[in-house]
């Protein structure tokens, strides 16, 4: 009994659980509950608290719980059109207190002298009064509420919360004792974990004096949850290892060596040792599947470089896929300049080129005329053919994901995919998102960098912005000027950026003014682009398209307007475009937040400079969902854990699904059948279809 018993409440419909007709079945479906599995695991977010409280503990105003007996024969009063107020004196502990019940004259003929009674309400303290909204006599059977907590559930359409109570409390009788275990035993001994019968029964029915374990059966069923998912994420990982679908390509070391030797700068030490792991990936005959994050700065574009110029030296050609046009063009001038004395020849393809230009690229791409491909999404489309297509990687945060991979695998490519982010990412999400991938840091930032320094202004100080502005601009350096974001709206965002540079073109009179924004023809982004990397213009205004990735070292001040719109791992990449050269850099925060998360986002951003740090307290704001900005993160919806919150029982199922995978029992034990049921179900085993 495992698994298979577990499977099979889901597969029983709603509609055998008592109180539950077809009409009602559909009522339950609107809310996602389709099998009496569904239904057991609809868990409540919240409890109403009916424990017992002494009268002496109770603040003025709380809604309490009290045992009373009846003191008094009630009084009743009847007013307007059938409404009525009853007023009965009652005794707690030796406290004479007044209750009060609107509309409920009905139970005057129960209200006896010396009738036992729980009632609940909000205690007014100064007159000794409670207001009663729930009243439940002793002896009573069947009360409405169950233990001294009473769960209370996400409802909607026509479901009540009483209803759906009810039923899912005749769930529990009809098939509670048929909730199977699906953990492996020495798990749950080895985390005092509930057993998952036990776990759902006590969430949904927690008994008089269990209210404390309520939490053990939420942590039971997280655990499971996060445990399962690791478990899909390494086996995965593991099985792909194992596999040799992937090429083992013959690198000429020596030739890479050269190009490295190259550089016009020395390689960090960080940057050798990913380097290392990554060439030795390649010459591997295992599909690598690697996600390399490192701080804005700290040097990612020169290892993918590196990495292209290797699959090249195989006899392959690589693709480098980046999420924004100007940063795929940014990319074919700087590998471009790379690539030059090696003859490798670059072709950039981009959504916005015209239909001859990209029939051109197309052709060369499939008859190996290019080496190294450079773009957009455009690179992996339908109708983009390679001859040998070696290696691909995505720059900063393009989740190289599941259908991207099967195209191409069903274009017969199975090539090496190394994955950039545009910000550090916290250890939770990682493990969470990119689980699957092995994982490269760069945590040293290339000698010689200036700090950074962050200051934060009132809108009233712009002048002085501006005028600091015009002493760097004098000294020769340059200066982005960033627009307010508006949520939602492309159009004003533009419209902010076309005012803003007017103002400033009267203001710098003497100096050119760069605009860009994503309304811009492509060849005039890339025109501006252009003048402002060459330094023929001085101050760039733009909207966040030059968000990620961009790279001008002489560019020294970052002014981000309305500074309190952005998210902290937005402003971060924003102030990671200066501070890329030899000289200081400033970056200059206007805001007037009005709301407290809008200051400490200021405040986080003035007190440190730290990648990582900043993604910590970015993802403890804003919580998992937001953290990337968008649904396809790659992020799981899960049901009954937090990432943030579970961390720590996240990183034990992270544990224990990475030493089960690594055992030889796992994959032949008749112990974990379940579990491998589990991960064949999810297609891990099937190679291809899944990814
Ligand atoms: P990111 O990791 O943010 O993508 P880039 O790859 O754009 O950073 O690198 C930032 C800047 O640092 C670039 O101008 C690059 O040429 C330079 N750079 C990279 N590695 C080194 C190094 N080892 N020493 C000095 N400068 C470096
Ligand atoms: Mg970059």
């Amino acid at each position: 009994m495992s698994e298979a018993t577990q499977s099979d409440l889901h597969r029983l419909p709603v509609r055998l659980v008592p109180g539950v007709g077809p009409q009602k079945a559909e009522h339950l479906a609107a809310l996602g509950i389709g099998t009496v599995g569904d239904l057991l695991e609809y868990f409540p977010f919240r409890y109403e608290d009916y424990r017992l409280k002494p009268l002496e503990e109770a603040r003025d105003g709380e809604k309490i719980t009290v045992a009373a007996s009846v003191f008094a024969e009630p009084t009743l009063q009847r007013y307007g059109r059938n409404k009525t107020r009853m007023t009965c004196r009652m005794l707690v502990d030796r406290v004479l207190i007044t209750t009060v019940w609107f509309n409920r004259h009905f139970l005057r003929d129960r209200l006896t002298p010396g009738t036992d009674i729980v009632v609940t309400g909000k205690w007014d303290a100064r007159r000794l009064q409670l207001t009663v909204s729930q009243a439940e006599f002793a002896g009573a059977q069947q009360s409405a509420r169950s233990g001294t907590l009473q769960p209370v559930y996400s409802v909607g359409g026509e479901v009540t919360q009483g209803w759906l109570r009810k039923v899912i409390l005749a769930a529990l009788d009809r098939f509670g004792e048929q909730v199977a275990e699906v953990l492996p035993e020495e798990l749950l001994g080895k985390h005092k974990l509930l057993s998952r019968k036990e776990a759902i029964r006590i969430v949904h029915r927690p008994q008089d004096g269990e209210e404390g374990r309520v939490q053990e059966g939420k942590r039971r069923m997280a655990y499971e949850e996060l445990f399962y998912f690791q478990l899909k994420l390494l086996a995965y990982k593991q099985l792909v290892k194992q596999r040799t679908e992937g090429s083992a390509k013959q690198l000429d070391r020596e030739k890479v060596r050269g190009f490295v030797r190259g550089l016009p700068f020395r390689l960090t030490s960080a940057q050798k040792q990913v380097i290392a792991d990554i060439l030795d990936d390649l010459e591997s005959p295992h599909c690598m599947n690697r996600l390399l994050q490192g701080d804005v700065g700290s040097g990612k574009t020169v290892v993918a470089a590196t990495a292209l110029f290797a699959v090249v030296t195989a006899g392959y050609q690589g693709a480098l896929m980046a999420p924004t046009e100007i940063l795929a063009e940014q990319h074919a001038r700087s590998l471009a300049r790379l690539f030059e004395p090696y003859g490798l020849q670059i072709g950039l393809l981009t959504g916005s080129m015209t239909e001859r230009q990209k029939r051109e690229i197309l052709s060369a791409l499939q008859m190996g005329l290019i080496d190294i491909a450079i773009g957009t999404h455009a690179l992996i489309q339908d109708n983009v053919y390679y001859r040998n297509l070696g290696l691909v990687v995505t720059d900063e945060q393009h989740r190289f994901g599941v259908q991207q991979r099967s195209i191409l695998r069903r274009k017969g490519l199975a090539p090496d995919v190394l994955t950039m982010t545009a910000t550090p990412i916290p250890r939770t999400l990682a493990i969470t998102a990119f689980g699957d991938m092995d994982v490269s840091s760069l945590r040293e930032m290339p000698k010689g960098r200036k700090p950074i320094q962050t200051f934060w202004v009132k809108k009233d100080k712009l002048e002085r912005v501006w005028g600091f502005i015009r002493k760097e601009v004098d000294a020769g350096r340059q200066a982005y000027v960033i627009c307010p974001l508006i949520e939602e709206s492309e159009k004003l965002d533009v419209q902010n950026a076309i005012d803003l540079h007017a103002q400033l073109s009267v203001y710098f009179a003497d100096q050119a003014v760069g605009l860009l924004h994503g309304r811009l023809p492509s060849d005039e982004k890339d025109r501006v682009m252009q003048l402002f990397h060459q330094g023929e213009c001085a101050i760039l205004v733009s909207t966040t398209v030059i968000e990620v990735g961009v790279d001008v070292p002489n560019a020294t001040v970052m002014v981000i307007y309305d500074a309190d719109r952005f998210g902290l791992s937005q402003l971060h990449q924003l102030r990671g475009r200066v501070g890329r050269g030899e000289h200081a850099s400033t970056c200059i925060l206007v805001a007037d937040p009005k709301s407290e998360s809008g200051r400490e986002r200021m405040q986080a951003m003035t007190e440190t400079t730290d990648g990582f740090e900043i993604a910590r307290r970015d993802l403890e704001m804003r919580g998992p969902g937001d953290f990337f900005g968008t649904k396809q993160s790659g992020l799981p919806e899960f049901r009954f854990s937090d990432i943030v919150q579970d961390y720590e029982l996240l990183e034990q199922a992270r544990e224990d699904a990475a030493s089960l995978v690594r055992s030889k029992m796992f994959w032949t034990d008749a112990a974990y059948a379940g579990l491998r049921d589990y991960l064949r179900r999810e297609q891990i085993f099937q190679g291809d279809l899944l990814d």
